[in-house]
């Protein structure tokens, strides 16, 4: 299970970072990264929308993939690849790179960091003169889902 982020500690990072690089925490902003750190699992950006709109209804999809596009910079938001979806970072104040353990039946996300497997990773790539991204995605059964 993936260690639910801290949603005051993960504002309060949003904050300092936009103050730092003179970048504003609008309300859309700031009300995509609540939502994606209550979500017990990924969201697509149209989910988010739909959560958004009771609340905002002048939500846009264009402004949500902005808002994701500008969290996910920050490091705040991870993207999922796989999934087409969107995680609150689990650990705000981590130095990437990470690894994504992705459930391929429920969907769950577990973030972790093992720099062994970022290692191995970088060398594979240095070998074969390739340029790895620094997220991986690792796709299986996660444990519940295995029981
Ligand atoms: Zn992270
Ligand atoms: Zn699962």
């Amino acid at each position: 299970m993936r260690t639910r982020p801290d949603h005051t500690k993960a504002l309060q990072s949003a904050e300092e970072i936009c103050r730092r690089i003179g970048a504003r925490l609008t309300r859309l902003r700031r009300n995509v990264l609540m939502l994606v750190l209550a979500a017990e699992r990924p969201l697509t950006a149209y989910e988010i929308l739909d959560l958004l709109r009771p609340k905002d209804p002048s939500a846009t999809p264009a402004g949500v993939y902005r808002s994701l596009d500008f969290l996910t910079k920050l490091g705040l938001v991870h993207r999922i690849e796989s999934a087409r979806s969107f995680i609150a970072c689990a650990m705000p104040d981590h130095a990437h790179p990470s690894q994504m353990l992705v459930c391929r039946r429920c969907g769950t996300v577990v973030e972790t960091e093992d720099s062994q497997v970022t290692r191995a990773t970088e060398s594979l790539g240095r070998r074969l003169g390739f340029a790895v991204d620094n997220t991986m995605e690792v796709v299986g059964l996660c444990s519940a889902c295995r029981r």
